[in-house]
């Protein structure tokens, strides 16, 4: 059997599957206390034999396998999860090979194997939800330098009729800043999906996540961009966002039909999940 945690900062799912990655069981409850969630995550895997698990946690995680602190949570605004041994605590638990990324990325290598980037080289998966994160896959490997991007805290340009402040703790008007849910929380005080569909917010909603997908197409060059998390849950939001994207880019660079280009999740929210089922799979065989 093969097991997977989904590590958000507001809920985890954990599941397990068999080996034709048929999900067999799952289950799923909020982020509290380390403690508290590890001891559900415990509840609900040892009913089964693992063989292997991936974890994609919310981060900033320590991915590097030399530093004292792998597979731990790190600086995280999330309290009493910065500086816990996520990774240690699930290995003293469970003896087994256990595959350690962000919840990005393992989202990004699920959408690669199984989801719309399937027949694609490359992909970039971003996901705009309470924060906003962005992972890649090349020639399915993840792409991490000195540690895992953190794409959601990239620099962007003001829209002129724009006068939030920012809601990002470190850079205050970067693109998690602006265009997060808990920036949109903070403009208007309610939810994104409590905003109607005209709201000409959505505009410059559109406007930042544009401006951030031309600076990952020119740095980047991914086949194909995956849009997911609960922002992008608003459909109409897609449209604008190629729009917009049209316009910047101005056709500097080739990129495929846009509609084929940016997209949603083919595994709708379960891109996370199933990406860390595959990852417990390639853990196991040794990669
Ligand atoms: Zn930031």
């Amino acid at each position: 059997m093969l097991g997977a945690i989904e590590a958000g900062g507001t809920k985890f799912v954990c599941a397990v599957a068999d080996e034709d990655f048929n999900i067999i069981d799952r289950v799923s409850f909020p982020t509290t206390i380390p403690s508290e969630t590890c001891s559900n995550v415990f509840q609900f895997f040892d009913q089964y034999e693992l063989k292997s698990m991936g974890i994609g946690s919310f981060g900033p995680i320590e991915v590097d396998i030399n530093s004292s602190k792998y597979g731990f949570v790190t600086d995280t605004p999330k309290k009493y999860w910065s500086n816990f041994d996520f990774l240690g605590t699930m290995k003293k638990r469970y003896n087994i090979p256990i595959f350690w990324t962000t919840d990005v990325n393992a989202a990004a290598y699920g959408e690669k194997i199984r989801g719309a980037a399937i027949n694609s080289k490359s992909c970039l998966y971003l996901t705009v939800g309470t924060g906003i994160g962005g992972g890649m896959i090349i020639n399915d490997q993840i792409l991490e330098g000195f540690s895992h991007p953190e794409m959601g805290h990239i620099l962007v340009r003001k829209h002129e009729s724009d006068l939030f402040v920012g809601a990002c703790p470190f850079h205050k008007d970067c693109l998690e800043g602006m265009a997060s849910g808990k920036a949109i929380e903070e403009r208007f005080n309610k939810k994104g999906n409590e905003l109607s569909e005209s709201d000409s917010f959505w505009e410059i909603e559109a406007n930042y996540m544009a401006q951030a997908l031309m600076s990952y197409t020119l740095t980047l060059r991914p086949e194909i961009i995956i849009l997911g998390g609960g922002v992008m849950a608003q459909d109409h939001l897609l449209h604008s966002i190629r729009s917009q994207f049209e316009k910047l880019l101005n056709r500097y660079v080739y990129t495929p039909q846009l509609t084929s280009y940016i997209v949603s999740p083919g595994l709708k929210g379960d891109a996370g999940i199933v990406g860390a089922l595959l990852l417990a799979e390639k853990v196991k065989q040794g990669k």
